[in-house]
């Protein structure tokens, strides 16, 4: 488990990322919760410290190679190590392909895919040093299998697990694992702007009869950031109730 180890998670200010935040300090981790928006990212420090665990807030764009470098160096001052990333923060700007506007389709390969780049070299380089590193990549079902209306994200998490094993293989003799996770539909910010009927119909396709919750991503994510998933690396792990198969 990660005791002693020190976690950068993006996008950590709320959702996914605020769950796995916690779960990671609860094991012992100390984390840095990274985030676009600075009222979200200190509350969650905040209630992490509240709890006795370690963390600080970080507010970052990720799309940004300036502002990840800074996230990295202060982690680095205050840890003295990066050992676990995960590359969590993304967005949505769902269109249908004939009227996705030029802006949309930057915003999310920027956020979801530009920001795990920006985020993996600049953590890698302080895992390297170490010979030791867990890094997991938040992707998405639809990643695999498509999805109408979404284009530029589907594009984005497909990207990702390229990037997952691209780097699992170029990582992988520096002792520092890479692996995905491709949730189904969990129960967040995200997915609550669905329409009701929208999300019923979802449900009906899923095997398991139930959309995901936070916590289900996050017992994967433990794992896999993990000592005990250390002969496990450019993997993408399924956590949606079946779905896709
Ligand atoms: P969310 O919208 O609740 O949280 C995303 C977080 O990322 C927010 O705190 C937001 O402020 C932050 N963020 C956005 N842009 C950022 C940027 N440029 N730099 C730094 N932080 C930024 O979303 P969520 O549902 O918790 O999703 C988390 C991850 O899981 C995303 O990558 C999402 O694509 C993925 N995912 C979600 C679902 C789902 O059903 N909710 C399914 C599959 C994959």
């Amino acid at each position: 488990m990660p005791r002693d180890k020190t976690a950068v998670v993006t996008g950590a200010g709320r959702g996914i990322g605020a769950s796995i935040a916690q779960a990671l300090a609860r094991e012992g981790a100390r984390v840095v919760i990274v985030d676009i928006d600075p009222d979200q990212a200190e509350r969650l420090s905040a209630t992490i410290r509240e709890a006795g665990g370690k963390a600080f807030a970080q507010t970052a764009d990720v799309r940004d190679a300036q502002q990840v470098k800074s996230v990295f160096d202060a982690t680095v001052e205050k840890y003295g190590s990066v050992d676990i990333l995960v590359n969590n923060a993304g967005i949505t700007r769902d269109a249908l392909l004939l009227r996705m506007k030029d802006e949309d389709w930057d915003a999310v390969l920027n956020i979801n895919l530009k920001g795990a780049f920006l985020c993996t070299r600049e953590g890698a380089k302080i895992m390297s040093k170490g010979r030791y590193g867990r890094i997991v990549n938040i992707s998405s079902v639809v990643g695999q299998m498509g999805n109408a209306g979404q284009a530029n994200y589907c594009a984005s998490k497909a990207g990702l697990i390229g990037l997952t094993r691209s780097n699992a293989r170029e990582l992988a003799r520096r002792n520092i694992t890479v692996n995905a996770v491709a949730p189904g539909f969990i129960v967040t910010d995200m997915t609550d702007v669905l329409p009701e009927k929208i999300k019923e119909e979802l449900t009906s396709q899923i095997p398991l009869g139930k959309l995901g919750q936070t916590e289900d991503v996050t017992q994967a994510v433990l794992f896999l950031a993990s000592q005990k998933a250390g002969y496990i690396t450019g993997q993408v792990l399924a956590v949606n109730g079946g779905m896709y198969m």
